[in-house]
């Protein structure tokens, strides 16, 4: 629409316009916006697999696997629904791309995973951050920060070294550029935290009051409300934003 129309100043925008979106600091400084989009509309995919995880009553934590710009794997949380607290959507999406076949072979070598970004709603947790750390996934992009279980900066920094410092091992060995911190450090991964994040939160919030009502005791209507405003990221590198490139 041109500025001559009328319209221009009293239309509502297109619906087509995306909402503004929550994204690390850092990658506003350092990304052009096709990066940025890019990284956005693959952390939307993992959003949906997460809102489906909602839908039947999982923890809506979701991700995707991407392989040279392209989807390869998506998962999403199952941990009630299989009674298996190992069922975290990255386990699952990892299942699909190694069972992947192409007749009889493998579609992916294990080495596909090296060359794969993963996109996860909720910072992935020590568990998770340890079976990343052992596929050698090449880089981690996450929504809200997981402050009681996350593997890349929440707790413990699983992504670098193995989550050892300098000081770790056995004195003398482990200096910086020697073979034993090599060693610590060649299955590193990036991590960038802060993406969607608030998409993210609310998708927990939603969870936790939709559960409240299924208690056999439901906490009090005040309580529940669902709480839609999400308080400002805190120091980016406390998130793993970047911290490990
Ligand atoms: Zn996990």
């Amino acid at each position: 629409m041109g500025d001559d129309s009328p319209l221009t100043s009293k239309s509502p925008p297109p619906p087509s316009t995306p909402p503004p979106v929550s994204i690390p600091k850092s990658a506003s400084q350092c990304m052009t916006p096709s990066e940025i989009s890019t990284h956005v509309q693959f952390m939307r995919e993992a959003l949906s697999m997460a809102d489906l995880a909602l839908q039947t009553s999982e923890t809506p934590v979701g991700c995707v696997f991407v392989h040279r710009g392209r989807i390869i794997g998506r998962g999403m949380n199952a941990t009630n629904r299989t009674r298996n607290g190992t069922r975290h959507a990255e386990f699952l999406a990892l299942d699909e791309i190694m069972r992947a076949r192409d007749g009889k072979k493998p579609r992916y070598a294990p080495e596909t995973l090296r060359e794969c970004d993963l996109y996860v709603t909720v910072e992935p947790c020590i568990m998770c951050a340890s079976l990343l750390r052992q596929v050698g996934i090449r880089k981690v992009f996450f929504g809200a920060a997981n402050e009681k279980f996350g593997g890349t900066g929440g707790v413990l920094s699983i992504h670098v070294g193995n989550g050892r410092k300098a000081g770790d091992g056995v004195e003398g060995v482990e200096v910086e550029g020697g073979e034993e911190w090599e060693r610590w450090h060649r299955d590193d991964y990036e991590v960038s935290g802060g993406w969607l994040r608030e998409e993210a939160i609310v998708l927990l919030r939603r969870f936790y009051v939709q559960e409240n009502d299924r208690a056999p005791e439901p906490r009090s209507k005040k309580d529940r409300v669902l709480k839609l405003e999400v308080e400002p990221m805190g120091e980016e590198g406390k998130m793993g934003d970047g911290s490990a490139s």
